[in-house]
């Protein structure tokens, strides 16, 4: 079996703060933010061909678990990143809203590829031009099919926005705003 040494485990930086012998200070919303950044707890919403780009993304050579996101989750009541890769029929646009209404905040999304994004080539009566229509969006993977690398760093993005995102960020009048702008309390 083959071992892995201490020094090839790779540790997260610790996040800006003090430090003086003995000691290290930083802020809570630091603290938080690196918790939450490095075991994120996906939802695949995996419609079409993008959702096989996420399945070799989950695979050994690629690897999420390297970024703590393995533990996917099929209950959005347990998620905290809605994954939307693939096509989205207009039918299918209410289902998805209920998805994202049913997590608990805080939740991001991140929208895989150009059907998920824009529609894509699918610009018809019946497809979805884009999910930011009925559920707002944090982070675009552009691509038809993006690769697992740009599908990772979608992910890097995300852990940097969670990283760095204020605890209040969810009370404030502009985030209500914005959610208010979709029709969601
Ligand atoms: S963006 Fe391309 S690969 Fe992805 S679901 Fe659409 S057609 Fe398929």
């Amino acid at each position: 079996m083959e071992t892995v040494a201490l020094n090839d485990v790779k540790v997260v930086a610790a996040p800006e703060g003090i430090h003086g012998a003995g000691f290290f200070a930083t802020s809570l919303d630091k603290v938080v933010g690196l918790a939450r950044s490095n075991s994120i707890w996906p939802l695949p919403f995996a419609t079409s061909c993008c959702g096989i780009e996420f399945m070799a993304t989950m695979g050994a050579h690629y690897d999420l678990a390297r970024f703590g996101s393995e533990r996917l989750s099929f209950s959005p009541r347990q998620a905290d990143l809605l994954m939307v890769m693939g096509t989205i029929a207009k039918k299918m646009g209410p289902v998805l809203r209920q998805v994202y209404e049913q997590m608990a905040e805080p939740r991001w999304v991140l929208s895989v590829g150009a059907c998920a994004s824009s529609g894509g080539i699918f610009d018809t009566y019946s497809v979805l031009q884009g999910i930011d229509r009925v559920i707002p969006v944090d982070v675009y993977v552009p691509g038809c099919p993006p690769r697992p690398e740009q599908i990772i760093d979608g992910i890097l993005k995300i852990q940097h926005l969670i990283q760095n995102e204020s605890l209040r960020r969810r009370d404030s009048p502009e985030y209500k705003a914005m959610l208010n702008k979709y029709g969601i309390e």
